[in-house]
């Protein structure tokens, strides 16, 4: 079959429709014919190549998958074939002792739907059969795709890891990304009062829109520590969302409130910063990472999908043959959610 992925580690011009075998489900293994799949900008840092996640070549881009259940592996009894399911992107060995504790997300050997293994964006996948969910009737294929990875991260992030509690405020650094489009729907869920920073307020309407209380357009002049301390009225942040790293993080600090929390998720525009600790002992604040999420959390997230408290924001939605066209959206200006791209037969 014909996947969408890379042959070599590279740039955009490395992306490729690359040829691997149909793979095979093995014991507890179930395969699935991809309805649409999803990109995330882990699939950019994927295909340039992460220090120390060694990938087999070719390889298959995509976190994110919904469809139907093609064939099952030995041991796999409770999945009708043709059944409508979506996919929990995060793998775990079961057995460590972070897993045995319900800790999943902790596990010594946790995985990525392609990033460790061959990933989404392809007329099948396999999965364990634990990663295989009932796709919610009120979804598509498309949203069954564009949910899991940014809703499963933001609800980690926010809830366990960042406590979010009714009242707190908490503040989104970057706007148009599914993360921020899953971040404030979570934050809104959990009873916050929510605020999105970002450089262009082009897209306001559509975060406002979303449930944000708050849109916070920085600048040079006005820089994000400023803007978030005049929008907390002085008392700082509770709870900071940042996927952006170098050139935010610091000021995200600055602008903590006294026991806030900084969640890191990802690093976007560079890993290595410079922290002033006085704000962190004086606030008695923290800087905190987190990364996917538990199978008890998806379960949550999944929950919300299926009674509607939480949507899937689909910026576009790409036939298979038009994969690259897709992949070079997250370029775009006016990205607002989500990039699906549909399986070959779809
Ligand atoms: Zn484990």
């Amino acid at each position: 079959m014909k996947g969408f992925g890379f042959a070599a580690h590279g740039g955009m011009d490395r992306l490729a429709y690359v040829d691997v075998p149909v793979p095979l489900p093995g014991p507890d293994e179930v395969r699935v014919r991809v309805g649409a799949a999803a990109f995330n900008r882990l699939d950019r840092f994927t295909l340039e190549g992460i220090p120390g996640v060694p990938v087999a070549l070719p390889h298959i881009l995509g976190s994110d998958g919904a469809g139907t259940v093609d064939e099952v592996g030995e041991g796999v009894r409770d999945l009708d074939r043709d059944a409508k399911v979506l996919l929990n992107p995060g793998m775990w060995d079961g057995t460590c002792p972070a897993c045995r504790a319900g800790r999943e997300a902790l596990c010594r050997n946790y995985r990525i739907l392609g990033e460790h293994v061959q990933g989404s964006v392809a007329p099948f996948v396999v999965v364990p059969r634990r990663n295989v969910h009932p796709l919610p009737d009120r979804m598509t294929f498309a949203e069954g795709a564009a949910a899991p990875l940014v809703f499963l991260t933001a609800w980690r992030a926010l809830k366990t890891v960042g406590e979010v509690r009714p009242g707190d405020r908490v503040a989104v650094v970057g706007a148009g990304g599914g993360i921020p489009t899953a971040a404030v729907q979570v934050a809104k869920l959990l009873g916050a009062t929510v605020a999105v920073a970002a450089r262009s307020p082009l897209k306001e309407a559509k975060t406002r829109a979303l449930g944000a209380d708050a849109f916070l357009a920085f600048s040079e002049e006005r820089p994000l520590d400023r803007v978030l301390w005049e929008w907390s009225e002085k008392n700082g942040v509770d709870v900071i969302l940042d996927s952006v790293g170098a050139p935010t993080l610091p000021r995200s600090v600055r602008a903590l409130a006294r026991a806030g929390r900084a969640v890191v998720i990802g690093a976007s525009a560079g890993p290595k910063v410079e922290l002033d600790v006085r704000t962190l002992f004086w606030r008695q604040a923290s800087v905190r990472g987190s990364t996917m999420s538990s199978r008890a959390e998806f379960d949550e997230v999944l929950g919300h999908l299926a009674s509607g408290r939480l949507r899937a924001v689909i910026d576009s939605t790409f036939p298979f043959e038009k994969a690259a066209e897709a992949f070079r959206r997250f370029d775009a200006p006016d990205l607002f959610g989500k990039i699906v791209v549909l399986g070959p037969t779809n």
